[in-house]
């Protein structure tokens, strides 16, 4: 396939649903944009996938855990468009290859195992430089994104979101695609990010990296609170959450983002604490690869 193919097939606006009971909350169903990988990753690694290809760089090299969907797409969209791809995962020794790093290894990436103090390291010069030492001439891709190119993909979230929604509420990792929306946002629309991992510091290192990137100071909050034990971890009231909102609405939410982003808007809305009058839209990011065993 052609990038400029990919291009256009996640360049297609999202269908939309309502939430169960209220007309006026969208759910912008990334999670249907393609059968295998999740919009919202695909979205961050065309402008890579662009540049590397413009600077013909053939083999693209990153980071994540088992069961990470950034490692998915990346070797997918690796496989479909001819770069070679290289996983480095975090793994304790003697570990299975989860159903992720399988399709991984199908699409034809190069898998390493690291142990997770290395991984802990995966931000660092010095992390980078021995992959750069072992596989030189490739493309580096951190795993969260970060980038400016990952940012400005993110954006194109906004194609999709409806209108009428002057509420924005997505799941929050690394942060990149509340960047991307943040950096595009149209005027009087609030956006509300719900950190996935626990930060016994309050957030305060992700709003300051938000308020940075916020160029058009459009209005944000974080909703702390329901990471729960913390990032990849659920507990039994999420999956029951999880599962009850399959049965009301027919729209499956992974563990690891949406059910987590999902259940911090059923709360508010059970509290009346969203101006659901004015239009709320929740981001479906995608990620139900990662809930196969
Ligand atoms: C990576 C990911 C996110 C988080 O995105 P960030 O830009 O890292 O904040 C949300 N949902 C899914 C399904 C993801 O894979």
């Amino acid at each position: 396939m052609s990038l400029a193919k990919l291009a256009r097939i996640f360049s297609t606006p999202l269908p939309i649903d309502a939430w169960p009971g209220q007309p006026s909350v969208s759910i912008v169903r990334g999670d249907l944009i393609h059968p295998v990988v999740s919009g919202n990753k695909i979205y961050k690694l065309l402008p890579l996938l662009k540049q590397a290809h413009q600077q013909n760089v053939k083999r693209l090299v990153s980071v994540g855990g088992r069961f990470s969907n950034h490692l998915h797409a990346l070797s997918w969209a690796g496989h479909l468009l001819g770069f070679k791809t290289v996983g480095f995962y975090r793994s304790y020794t003697g570990q299975e290859l989860t159903p992720t790093l399988r399709d991984c290894l199908n699409w034809g990436m190069t898998l390493h195992a690291i142990s997770p103090q290395q991984y802990q390291a995966r931000d660092t010069e010095a992390f980078w430089s021995l992959i750069e030492n072992q596989y030189p001439q490739s493309a580096y891709i951190r795993e969260g994104g970060w980038s400016a190119d990952a940012i400005e993909g993110s954006s194109a979230w906004w194609q999709s979101i409806p209108k009428s929604a002057k509420t924005v509420v997505l799941p929050v990792g690394s942060g990149t695609t509340m960047v991307g929306l943040l950096a595009n946002a149209p005027e009087n629309v609030r956006v509300i990010g719900v950190p996935v991992y626990r930060d016994p510091d309050g957030y305060q290192a992700l709003h300051e990296r938000l308020s940075i990137h916020n160029r058009n100071q459009t209005r944000f909050e974080l909703w702390g609170g329901y990471a729960g034990k913390g990032f990849g971890r659920s507990n039994s009231n999420l999956i029951q959450f999880a599962e009850q909102f399959e049965r009301q609405s027919g729209v499956k939410l992974d563990l690891v983002y949406n059910a987590k982003s999902f259940y911090a808007l059923f709360e508010r809305l059970m509290q009346n604490d969203v101006a659901v009058s004015e239009g709320v839209a929740i981001l479906h990011t995608g990620g139900l690869q990662g809930l196969r065993k």
